[in-house]
């Protein structure tokens, strides 16, 4: 046996293991792209490198234990080295871990999921995704300028998929809460002001079992949603609707009651913590003396919280916006703040993953996301007041090209490029390659911008004797996966399809239809 020090741990492991499978077995996991548990090392990533006593970093993968090695696995070093290996893999990669309608909307709402589910005839599902995000569905469903079809990459070719309209249809066939309410947790939150902002902050901390109070000085909740927009656009028994739902998830109204800066003293002192969502900043939100900005309350970034530890500000008092959709997305979002507050935890409001993003979508490459919808303009309903018919919608939402990853919530190479920070743009010098996606008929997408080269698939098709496989094609910079003499996906990968796109740490390979997707 081979005893050796692992970050101050005595570790002992049989002769011949490597300092990669020494820090799993005492319980220290070092990251690596390349690595499978079928496969030897292949040492191509770079992302497993540690340490040893004399400062030298070399990848574990690769090198033996030996007695008395004295490893680092993490310092200052190795999380650079990492996130350099991370980032030159990224300034090569073609994909969009989530689609540019998602970050284009800003409650960062899952849109391609929606359309999945609506395609599939799943209102109820669809309603319960939308809701994890958008608060108001119906009435944003009438309102919002949807900057998300700006950003929808069918625009770039064609026209954007109706994704506000499909959002409203989604509201309207449903009105309920569509998921149980957690009990009450003993923490209560006193939110100033029932506008968007105020109410989506109320419904998503209901939603983590806290207890919500919401102050406005009208009889009804609804600010400027009851007195800035026509009654023509968004009518008030659909507003009283929507709102109803939100409140019946148990959150306390006190309609008809200004808080002034006596009565702000005294929420502070009943209250765990206070959510300011007054709509503009007056002489009363003045009187409350938290530090401003020239726009309006100073906040930390995407934690909202405010000069004043446990008083947090969102939506139109930090600046003027139109948007509506903006203050229901920070409604959401100081939720996760203010149950970040509770726990001791650092304030950084909704957690944020890496996205790999391509860009726009260039002409050629609209026909390899047609491969995965319709052709055919945009619908619009034939009733316009009315709002989509469940045909209509079904047929608009099969527009969408499902430009989101397959992987985007198992990616090895997503999950280390947010733990080690890793930027795409640092090492991107040349113009990206095309995107393509090759489907295979036994169930495969290969992706070939998506691939890192760690050779594990082409491993893989060895270990299992596939006749034709896979295999690397060209040198260097240059080299891709490919097929020997040209053959299908379905000739190389005839045995061990799912076994190999299971083994891929990217998106690269993946089943085309993955356990749970809506159009299986
Ligand atoms: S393969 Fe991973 S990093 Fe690339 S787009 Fe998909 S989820 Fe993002
Ligand atoms: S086509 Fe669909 S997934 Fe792609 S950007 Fe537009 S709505 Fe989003
Ligand atoms: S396609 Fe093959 S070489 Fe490329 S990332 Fe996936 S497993 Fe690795």
């Amino acid at each position: 046996m081979i005893k050796l020090k692992i970050d101050h741990q005595e570790v002992e492991v049989p002769e011949g293991s490597s300092v990669w499978k020494a820090a799993e077995a005492a319980g220290i996991h070092i990251p690596a792209l390349c690595l499978h548990n079928e496969l030897d090392h292949f040492t191509s990533c770079m992302l497993c490198l540690v340490k040893d006593g004399s400062g030298k970093l070399f990848p574990s993968c690769s090198v033996k234990a030996a007695d008395h090695m004295q490893i680092i696995t993490e310092d200052e070093e190795i999380r650079e080295g990492r996130q350099m290996a991370l980032e030159l893999l990224l300034s090569e990669h073609v994909g969009d871990c989530e689609a540019p309608c998602q970050i284009g909307c800003p409650a960062h709402m899952n849109i391609p999921l929606m359309n999945r589910l609506i395609a599939a005839g799943k209102w109820e599902e669809s309603l319960k995704v939308v809701k994890r995000d958008i608060a108001l569905p119906a009435v944003l469903g009438r309102i919002c300028p949807a900057p998300c079809e700006g950003a929808c990459h069918r625009k770039t070719v064609d026209e954007p998929v109706s994704i506000c309209l499909l959002k409203r249809f989604v509201g309207d066939e449903n009105d309920l809460h569509p998921w149980p309410v957690p009990p009450l947790e003993g923490k209560r939150v006193a939110i100033i002001g029932a506008g968007p902002a105020g109410l989506a902050a109320a419904y998503y901390l209901r939603l983590r079992g806290v207890e919500p109070h919401l102050y406005d000085r009208a009889p009804k909740a609804g600010g400027q949603l009851r007195t800035a927009i026509s009654r023509d656009i968004l009518p008030e028994e659909l507003l009283d609707r929507e709102i109803r739902t939100i409140l019946a998830t148990g959150v306390t109204f006190n309609g008809n009651t200004t808080i002034d800066d006596r009565h702000f003293e005294q929420l502070r002192r009943n209250y765990d913590a206070l959510i300011v969502a007054t709509g503009n900043i007056d002489d009363t939100t003045k009187a409350f003396q938290l530090a401003g900005t020239a726009k309006g309350i100073q906040v930390t970034g995407e934690g909202y919280e405010t000069s004043e530890a446990g008083i947090f500000a969102i939506g139109n008092v930090l600046r003027s916006s139109r948007l509506a959709v903006r203050s229901v997305g920070q409604g959401k979002e100081v939720a996760f703040a203010v149950l970040q507050y509770f726990h001791g935890g650092k304030i950084i409001g909704e957690p944020r993953l890496f996205n790999s993003r391509f860009g726009k979508l260039r002409p050629t490459e609209f026909a390899e996301y047609l491969k995965e919808s319709v052709a055919g303009k945009r619908r619009f309903p034939a009733d316009s007041p009315r709002g989509f018919t469940p045909e209509e919608a079904v047929e608009e939402a099969r527009r969408c090209m499902h430009c989101d990853c397959r992987a985007a919530d198992d990616c090895k190479l997503r999950d280390f490029s947010t733990r080690y920070a890793a930027s795409q743009k640092r090492f991107q010098t040349s113009p990206r390659r095309d995107m393509t996606k090759k489907f295979q008929a036994k169930g495969i997408v290969y992706e070939p911008g998506k691939c890192i080269k760690c050779g594990i698939c082409v491993r893989l098709t060895e270990k299992y004797r596939e006749k034709f496989g896979l295999t690397f094609i060209g040198r260097g910079f240059d080299v891709e996966i490919g097929i020997p003499f040209d053959e299908s996906m379905d000739v190389a990968l005839e045995k061990v399809a799912l076994i190999v796109a299971e083994g891929c740490p990217t998106g690269a390979l993946e089943p085309i239809r993955k356990a749970g997707d809506p159009l299986q």
